[in-house]
């Protein structure tokens, strides 16, 4: 039996799936060396491995099973890592220390062409007030550029930055600070930047997106163009832009042709940025000045029958175990395919705990380059994969369905519930829906909208499970 004895900062889901899972076999002496190293990432001052069945002799087929359940455990940690970065966790002393004297950080890249230059890794999520070691840490190994949104955590993860920075108001200068609002009505803009600013105990953002536009010719008005101009008059913003969820390639190419949008945070993963219209969109911003922030880098899936990597297939195992001979986990590789398009300034990761930060930041910092055949291990994964994992393009399958339905919008509700384990966010969202469009889900037929999806989606049995999850 796995025994763990650890007191990090809530890495719960990992360490109860780690103890349900058994190592059972010789190889659990090869896999204490991997092990050790996942426990890095853990900051676990003791990580026992205990194997009850010591001595026993192995079947072939417990021998397998072993092989598979490590596989699938390391897999599933996922937020552990096998690179490993160089600095010490902060400590409780560290929140009194408010010098940064580590040398090694996480680099920076340009930001477009606004002349600024940000940590190519971004603070992202929920945090809320009580995780200030891991802003702290953060800050410490370089990771400047924060992001936001006033409503993430119903607005506790601004309070919690705030608290940041009325503890450590220096900080303040050297952090790139993105906060988002979801309206394209200038007052309900002013209203939200203005609250957000209250709660994060600040002047000014670096940077303003209106969160979640689809469409771009509708949302981004000449009267938001104002609104932004007066904002950055006043010292309240710097730059403007905006985050995609969806339509994200057309989104882009609108916004590249506008030249009044400073930078835009969209889903992209390797997954997306291999299609040829995001090659184009990225190329668009890219020579628009642009600065661009990826998001949604771990391509979660939709619903629950492809919940982890390395949990469900032969190969998805193969792939797990050929990215940890190299020194990488499945999801680190995820991060490092993005990080090779220059074009993209900074991955927005959410980082909810220090096992998560410290294995991004090890990813960041790792200099080796995926090899040929990595990219091509995870092409054939996504490839293999596809219909679990929503590509955002609602103007393909929505249009099939009169648009009575928001498809896109419930595929990412149903991934923060079953991939991300956010239930409480993907309820709030899916309540918000209107009446008509709720009513609409389980009496719509999806077979035009299924034909049409290049991703092939059940979409009609994704959407019922979901609505039967919220309801
Ligand atoms: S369900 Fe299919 S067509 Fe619709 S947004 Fe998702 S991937 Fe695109």
């Amino acid at each position: 039996m796995l025994k763990i004895n650890c007191k990090p900062n809530r890495p719960e889901k990992s360490v109860q799936y780690l103890k349900k899972k058994t190592l059972d076999s010789k190889k659990l002496l090869i896999a204490a060396d991997l092990i050790r190293k996942v426990r890095l990432f853990f900051g676990c001052p003791q990580f026992v491995l205990r194997n009850r069945k010591k001595g026993a002799a192995m079947s072939k087929k417990e021998n397998k099973n072993s092989r598979r359940n490590f596989l699938k455990t390391v897999g599933a940690i996922g937020a552990g890592s096998m690179l490993t970065s160089v600095a010490p966790f902060a400590s409780a002393s560290d929140q009194n220390n408010s010098t940064n004297t580590n040398p090694i950080t996480v680099p920076t890249r340009p930001f477009g062409k606004t002349g600024i230059h940000v940590s190519t890794l971004s603070l992202g999520g929920v945090l809320s007030e009580s995780d200030q070691l891991v802003f702290r840490q953060a800050f410490k190994m370089g990771i400047t550029y924060w992001d936001t949104a006033n409503s993430y955590g119903w607005g506790n993860n601004e309070k919690a930055i705030g608290k940041y920075f009325a503890r450590f108001p220096n900080d303040r200068k050297k952090i790139f600070l993105v906060t988002k609002g979801a309206t394209s009505d200038p007052e309900k803009l002013s209203e939200k930047l203005n609250e957000s600013l209250e709660r994060m105990n600040t002047s000014y953002v670096d940077m303003y997106f209106i969160h979640y536009v689809a469409d771009v010719k509708d949302e981004l008005t000449q009267e938001v163009k104002a609104w932004a101009e007066k904002a950055k008059t006043k010292g309240k913003i710097r730059l403007f832009g905006f985050s995609a969820h969806k339509n994200m390639e057309n989104s882009l190419l609108e916004a590249a042709k506008l030249g009044w949008i400073d930078g835009i945070m969209m889903s992209y993963n390797y997954r997306l940025m291999v299609k040829d219209e995001m090659k184009k969109a990225v190329d668009a911003c890219a020579k628009a000045g642009i600065g661009l922030t990826a998001m949604k880098t771990q391509a979660a899936f939709s619903a629950n029958f492809y919940a982890t990597i390395g949990s469900e297939t032969d190969d998805a195992l193969k792939i797990t175990e050929s990215f940890l001979k190299k020194g990488y986990t499945a999801e680190q590789a995820k991060l490092k395919v993005v990080w090779e398009n220059s074009n993209i300034a900074s991955i927005c990761s959410a980082m909810p705990n220090m096992t998560i930060l410290q294995a991004n930041i090890a990813a960041a910092l790792n200099k080796t380059s995926l090899s040929s055949r990595d990219k091509q291990l995870l092409d054939q994964y996504a490839r293999q994969t596809s219909s679990g994992y929503c590509a955002g393009c609602a103007n393909i399958c929505e249009p099939a369905v009169n648009c009575k339905v928001p498809i896109s919008d419930l595929m990412r509700y149903s991934m923060y519930h079953n991939s991300y384990g956010d239930r409480d966010t993907a309820m709030a969202l899916f309540n918000k829906l209107p009446a008509d469009k709720k009513a609409s889900i389980l009496t719509t037929d999806y077979s035009k909208a299924e034909e049409c999806c290049p991703q092939k989606i059940e979409i009609g049995n994704v959407l019922k499970n979901t609505y039967e999850a919220f309801t």
